[in-house]
């Protein structure tokens, strides 16, 4: 969805948003990086700079929770942020920390989601761990 399409659906549901709030979401929509709130900041902040990172939070939640964009929580670090709301699946890299689309499908996990032991399961995550190609290629990952 584009973010003229966004933002007419959240100007019927009565929200309004200022330049700063759409620079926000055209960023997420824009990249596949996965940023944190304090990455969108940087990088918003050098159109608007006023900007305060307590706008960067109450945008990312209103966007979340009306389905626009997923929060990608990992333990006790930073969220991440994603543009693309679709269920789709992550790979992080274990040395440089960057979280990358993993472009799998796995259609049996998607068909019987809904009908183990008769849990009604409203969510799951399936996350992978390695080494991106930049990393592989630096060798990184045999610690040299
Ligand atoms: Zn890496
Ligand atoms: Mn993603």
């Amino acid at each position: 969805m584009s973010a003229i399409e966004i933002l007419n659906q959240l100007k019927e549901k009565g929200i309004r948003f200022t330049p700063q709030r759409q620079a926000i979401l055209e960023f997420l929509l824009s990249t596949d990086t996965h940023p944190t709130a304090e990455e969108i900041y940087h990088h918003v902040k050098k159109r608007f700079t006023g900007m305060s990172l307590g706008t960067i939070y109450n945008t990312v939640k209103m966007l979340k929770e009306h389905g626009y964009i997923l929060e990608l929580t990992y333990g006790d670090m930073s969220c991440r942020f994603d543009g693309n709301p679709e269920n789709h699946y992550h790979i992080t890299c274990q040395e440089c920390g960057r979280v990358f689309d993993y472009q799998y499908s796995f259609p049996e996990l998607e068909a019987e989601k809904t009908k183990d032991r008769g849990f009604k399961v409203t969510d799951y995550r399936l996350e992978f761990y390695g080494f991106c190609s930049e990393c592989a290629e630096s060798g990184k990952e045999a610690g040299q």
